[in-house]
C-alpha cells in the first residue's frame, strides 16, 4: 500500500541516487527507484509494493540521456517509450515498444523501468538481448558496463539498491533487417499472449520472446535450430519449440497448447519474410 507519507527525492547524480538508497534503507524508510512510476503506482495500489520513500533518478543526467554517435547508441534508464519511437535510431526497438501499452502511458513508461519492472513481460528488453547491449549499472562501488546477456537471465538481476543507468547498443545493429510481431488474445493494446522479435545479423537469424514463459528470453539453442537451413522450415521449428525454456504459459490468456499454435505461426511468418519468401 502507498503510505499517506511518501518521502520523495530527486537527486542529481549517480552516487548521490545510490548513497542515498543505502541510507534510506538504514533508516527502514523502503526505498524504490522510481523512473516513469507506472508500476511503483499501480502495484503500490494493489499492496503489492510498499514503499517508505521513492527515489526518482529524472534528475540524473545519465539516466536522461540519448545519443547516438558513430560507434553506439545509448538510451537512459529514464527515457520515455515515445521519445524512443519519435527518435527511431533503432527501429526494432522502436517497434517493439510502440505495441507496448497505450501513447499516453508510454509518455511515462520508460525504458529503464520497463527492464526492471515486476511484472514480467518487459518487452522491451528483446532488441537489446539480440543486439548483445550493455548496461551501464551504478553502485557505491562505481559504475560498471555488463553485457546484457551476462546480467538479464529472465529478469534483471540487481543487487539491492544497485541502479540501471543507461544502455550501449553498438551503432552496427542498429540498422539489419528486422520483423517484429505482438499477438494478444483480444483489443489492440494490452500485454501480449506472444510477442517475438528477430534481427539478421551476419545472415543468421536472432530471435527473442515475451509472453511464451513467465519471463522473456533469448535462446542460443533455438536460434542454432532456426538456422540450421539444411532442413525444411517446418523441421527447424519444430527443433527449436524442443528447445523452449520452462515453463511455457497456461492461463487465462492461452492455454499452453494454443500458446505453442501460435508460436509456430509466427515463426513460419518470420522465416518466410526475413528469408525473402515473401518476394
Ligand atoms: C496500461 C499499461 C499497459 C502496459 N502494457 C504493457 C505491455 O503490454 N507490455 C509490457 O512489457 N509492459 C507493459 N506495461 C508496462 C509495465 O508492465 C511496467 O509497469 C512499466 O514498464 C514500468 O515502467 P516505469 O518507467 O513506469 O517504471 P517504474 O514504475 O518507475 O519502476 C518499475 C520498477 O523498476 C524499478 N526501477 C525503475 N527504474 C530503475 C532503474 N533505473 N534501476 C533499478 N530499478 C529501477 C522500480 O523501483 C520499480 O520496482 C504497461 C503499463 C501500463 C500502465
Amino acid at each position: 500500500m502507498l503510505p499517506a507519507y511518501l518521502e520523495y527525492y530527486k537527486p542529481t547524480s549517480l552516487y548521490e541516487a545510490v548513497a542515498l538508497f543505502q541510507e534510506l534503507k538504514r533508516a527502514n524508510k523502503q526505498p524504490m527507484y522510481f523512473s516513469g512510476g507506472t508500476e511503483v503506482l499501480t502495484l503500490g495500489r494493489l499492496n503489492m509494493d510498499t514503499p517508505g520513500s521513492i527515489i526518482d533518478i529524472k534528475g540524473i543526467p545519465e539516466c536522461i540521456t540519448l545519443e547516438r554517435t558513430t560507434q553506439f547508441l545509448t538510451i537512459g534508464a529514464s527515457v520515455p517509450l515515445t521519445v524512443i519511437e519519435a527518435d527511431d535510431s533503432f527501429p526494432l526497438l522502436a517497434n517493439v515498444s510502440s505495441e507496448i501499452a497505450d501513447r499516453t502511458a508510454r509518455n511515462k513508461i520508460t525504458i529503464g523501468g520497463n527492464i526492471c519492472g515486476k511484472i514480467f513481460y518487459r518487452e522491451a528488453v528483446l532488441p537489446f538481448l539480440i543486439a548483445d547491449s550493455h548496461l551501464l549499472i551504478a553502485s557505491l562501488q562505481g559504475v560498471h558496463q555488463i553485457p546484457i546477456n551476462v546480467i538479464f537471465n529472465k529478469e534483471l538481476v540487481l543487487e539491492e539498491g544497485q541502479l540501471l543507468v543507461n544502455i550501449r547498443t553498438e551503432s552496427h545493429f542498429l540498422n539489419n533487417p528486422f520483423i517484429s510481431q505482438k499477438i494478444r488474445k483480444q483489443w489492440e493494446t494490452g500485454y501480449p499472449l506472444i510477442t517475438g522479435a528477430a534481427m539478421k545479423v551476419d545472415g543468421a537469424l536472432r530471435i527473442a520472446f515475451s509472453g511464451i514463459c513467465p519471463f522473456p528470453f533469448r535462446s542460443p539453442a533455438m536460434e542454432k535450430e532456426i538456422n540450421n537451413t539444411t532442413l525444411s522450415i517446418e523441421s527447424r521449428i519444430e527443433n527449436a519449440i524442443n528447445h523452449l525454456p520452462e515453463p511455457i504459459l497456461d492461463d487465462i490468456e492461452g492455454s499452453r497448447e494454443y500458446r505453442l499454435f501460435v508460436l509456430r505461426n509466427l515463426l513460419t511468418d518470420f522465416l518466410l519474410e526475413m528469408e525473402g519468401y515473401n518476394g
